[in-house]
């Protein structure tokens, strides 16, 4: 049989379908952990990362850790006859690997130890195969990147942006150079007055350091991360903050610093914004290019406590370090939710309805929006969340496939990584996801543990993603998660027994 190259439309669609059925190639010689010269998945349908419909069947060729070819399949079944290592892809759905813009790496919560691996595995196993760190210890964390590139350590690959600041402009622009010198990818910053933010983001904007702001209640607001040429806005505050008509709405009795009340009226925040006001603010971090990564599952536990509290993979994958950091404590970040009501819930819900708004108006207005989890706090977990994360992008207006985008080529773009990262393209890093159901129907089928569904009477558990490709390592992703569960038992019945 003739090999096919002809365009895919009309009859030649109709015969590579047909050569879909009975090409049947089964996959072979690909293990857990293992990068070949040459891998080739076969006759698999491509969700992209930049916003197109999927297309397939298609054949990608993998070499090392670069795509070197995306082509229409090649039905014959003795096609790739030679190949050593070859995954059948047929019915199944190949994607970018996921970019998580937002992630702090986590060796311990609280002083109590949590190994890396932990959370490494966890977010492969999701799907996530670059991780953008924004403040942690910065030895460890480019310690853990230079692993990472190596390739000696099983994780995704690592970005490393460090916390820059400083009580005065010229202290603030030498912990732009000291973060340089140590050769973090970008700067961090939060809580900095206007005259200080102003020069940390000059500076590491002449030292080609990516600026990412997290934006707190603060003198400063969206409008000067605008002005200034921030990179990105981590999760919203200052946004309707940049829209009120003066300061918060806060009672007397209100701290900042006590989180408590910080979560708490947070919840009421988006609806003091003005509306006009708001929209203006929009349209400048648009016009600036500034990108917005709004982390709606970090607070998701705001709107539902109880349902935070009772997450189904807790069971088997929550690390008892990560468990005991999560209970109430007026000493932990994140861990406010002591005597949380209906009524707290009740406003987020609302906050939530129109911060979403805001998010998708910034969209049409041609702002890019990416996706990141902020886990280990809250009751959020690494990795699950950020898939939780992408249902919140859809549950904000984003069509599936333009949620994917948000969580690969606009993630890319954002750390200026769009040349070789966030795409299933020839010459790519060759980051990729394979799953046997379709994501776009159904975001859940993502998660490890799958969606509960009935086949012929009986119960069955669909889903899950079944290999993570990073730079061009195959993992089996329930290998990985077996990993995780082992971790846990063991970390469990060693505190057990304390
Ligand atoms: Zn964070």
């Amino acid at each position: 049989m003739k090999k096919l190259t002809v365009p895919i439309t009309g009859i030649s669609a109709f015969l590579l379908l047909a050569g879909l059925a009975f090409a049947a190639a089964e996959s072979r010689g690909v293990e857990h952990g293992q990068r070949y010269d040459r891998l080739v998945i076969r006759n698999v349908l491509v969700i992209d990362g930049k916003g197109t419909p999927a297309r397939g069947p298609l054949d990608v060729v993998v070499e090392a850790n670069r795509i070197a070819a995306v082509r229409g399949a090649d039905p014959r079944p003795e096609a790739y006859a030679k190949d050593a290592h070859v995954l059948d892809g047929a019915g199944m759905y190949l994607l970018p690997g996921f970019i998580n813009s937002h992630i702090h790496l986590h060796d311990e919560r609280a002083g109590v130890a949590q190994p890396f691996e932990y959370e490494h595995k966890i977010y492969l196993a999701c799907g996530v195969t670059t991780v953008r760190d924004v403040g942690t210890d910065a030895k460890k964390a480019l310690a853990e990147r230079r692993k990472s590139q190596e390739g000696s350590i099983v994780a995704p690959r690592i970005y490393v942006y460090l916390v820059a600041g400083g009580r005065t402009p010229e202290e603030g622009r030498k912990a732009v150079r000291s973060v340089k010198e140590q050769g973090a990818d970008g700067v961090k910053i939060f809580g900095l007055d206007r005259d200080v933010m102003e020069a940390v983001v000059d500076e590491a904007t002449t030292l080609g350091l990516k600026v990412a702001h997290h934006i707190g209640v603060e003198e400063t607001d969206a409008r000067d991360a605008a002005a200034f040429g921030v990179d990105t806005i981590e999760h919203w505050y200052g946004i309707p903050d940049a829209a009120l008509k003066g300061s918060q709405n806060f009672p007397p009795s209100y701290n900042y610093n006590n989180e408590s009340d910080r979560f708490r009226w947070a919840g009421r925040l988006w609806r003091e914004a003005d509306p006009h006001k708001l929209k203006d603010i929009l349209e400048e971090m648009a016009e600036k290019g500034v990108g917005w990564i709004p982390t709606f599952s970090t607070y998701e536990a705001c709107r539902d406590m109880t349902r935070a509290r009772n997450l189904p993979w807790f069971k088997d994958y929550l690390h008892p370090t990560l468990e005991a950091y999560f209970a109430p404590s007026p000493e932990r970040h994140g861990a406010f939710s002591w005597g949380w009501s209906t009524e707290d819930e009740i406003a987020w819900k609302d906050n939530y309805r129109i911060w979403m708004k805001a998010v998708r108006d910034f969209a049409d207005m041609g702002g890019v929006v990416g996706a990141g989890d902020d886990a280990g706090f809250i009751y959020t977990l690494y990795g699950f969340t950020f898939l939780s994360e992408l249902e919140l992008l859809q549950e904000a207006g984003f069509h599936p496939i333009d949620v994917i985008q948000c969580a690969t080529g606009n993630n890319a773009k954002l750390m200026g990584l769009e040349g070789e990262l966030g795409r299933v393209r020839q010459g790519f890093l060759a980051d990729l996801i394979l799953i046997d159901e379709n994501p776009l129907a159904n975001l859940k089928y993502l998660y490890p543990t799958g969606v509960l569904d009935i086949r012929d009477g009986k119960p069955v558990v669909r889903g899950g993603i079944k290999w993570t490709i990073k730079d061009g390592i195959v993992y089996s992703t329930p290998a990985l998660m077996q990993d995780v569960k082992d971790m846990v038992k063991t970390a469990r019945a060693e505190r057990s027994g304390k």
